[in-house]
């Protein structure tokens, strides 16, 4: 069965010069770039955890590209080459080719090409592995946050998870749904952000959770104010109560824009990066060098997040 779906997988795929060979053989053949880390990332989807088993395949397909070229973009890198995993309960070649509309549309987007992977029977997951370059030197890390620096996030938070209890009506809920199906992966922006950006991470588990990363792995804290967190038309029209708001925005994952730390002296640059890209880019806080995370309100009052962001883990409270 399987030898049927790979023959559809490799139908697709157009030739390039950075392929030596792809799919066919028991692995590919591949050029690196000279001067250049090669930075590589994995993300495993599950039926259930992070799509459902009615989200039609197209959605699955985009939303598993878009989740691993947000990992690429979050490290500022340059997509080349993805290795994809499926597991699948039957070889149900309309689910295959609806799932490779959505996954090779947004690769090829971002000159991602599939070069290789591994198809079996099994409940419905989805495995990929990703790569990518970033010139020597020049990745984006968690690790880089500097006392003073501005925290700026991308697009508007809260959409996905808005999106995910059904929140709102008609074109709205539409809208917000989309969001959480179909994220965009911020790549061209995270590319522009070298050379500018201290630190990155892609908002994956929600803002407090991520930067709490962030903040980690550079050892020092924040001040963020959640009332200002950048919110889409969208959003607005729920008219969610400020608790339920404060939960989505600052503890809602599946977001995937990027969070990223820059110096107050770039503040110019980075405003010049959102009119380029076409994508808002707003401050939400500032880094500081004593540790810990501090949500502060509008009024610079401290606020607490009942809701904390998405563990796998988590033992139930
Ligand atoms: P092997 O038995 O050596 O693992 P396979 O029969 O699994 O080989 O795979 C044959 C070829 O098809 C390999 O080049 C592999 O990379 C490719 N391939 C298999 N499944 C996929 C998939 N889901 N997506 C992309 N390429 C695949
Ligand atoms: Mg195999």
């Amino acid at each position: 069965m399987e030898f049927d779906l790979i023959d559809r997988i490799r139908a697709r795929l157009a030739r390039r010069d950075d392929v030596v060979l792809g799919l066919g053989d028991d692995a590919a053949l591949l050029r690196p770039k000279s001067g250049h880390w090669l930075v590589a990332a994995c993300d495993v989807l599950n039926e259930s955890i992070h799509f459902s088993a009615d989200d039609p395949a197209e959605a699955i397909g985009h939303k598993s590209a878009a989740v691993n070229l947000s990992d690429l973009a979050a490290m500022g890198a340059e997509p080349a080459w993805a290795l994809l995993g499926l597991s699948l309960p039957d070889a149900d070649s309309a689910w295959l080719d609806g799932f490779l509309d959505g996954f090779l549309a947004l690769s090829d987007r971002h000159g991602l090409r599939l070069v290789g992977g591994d198809t079996t029977r099994g409940p419905r997951s989805i495995s990929i592995t990703v790569h990518g370059w970033v010139p020597e030197g020049a990745a984006l890390c968690r690790s880089g946050a500097q006392a003073g620096d501005d925290i700026w996030v991308s697009g508007t938070l809260g959409d996905a998870a808005a999106g995910l209890q059904r929140a709102g009506e008609g074109a709205q809920a539409d809208w917000l749904r989309a969001r959480l199906q179909r994220p965009t992966p911020r790549v061209a922006l995270g590319m522009a952000l070298r050379g500018i950006a201290h630190a990155a991470i892609d908002l994956s588990d929600g803002l407090l959770a991520d930067l709490g990363h962030v903040l980690e792995a550079s050892a020092v804290g924040a001040r963020v104010e959640v009332d200002g967190v950048p919110t889409s038309a969208a959003f607005e029209a729920c008219k969610a109560d400020p608790g339920q708001r404060r939960a989505w925005q600052c503890a809602g994952g599946d977001d995937y824009e990027l969070l990223f730390t820059a110096p107050r002296d770039r503040r110019l640059d980075v405003e010049q990066l959102a009119t380029q890209q076409g994508v808002p880019l707003t401050r939400v806080g500032v880094i500081e060098a004593e540790p810990g995370l501090r949500p502060v309100d509008a009024a610079g009052q401290p606020c607490v997040i009942a809701a904390r962001g998405w563990q796998h883990f988590a033992e139930p409270t």
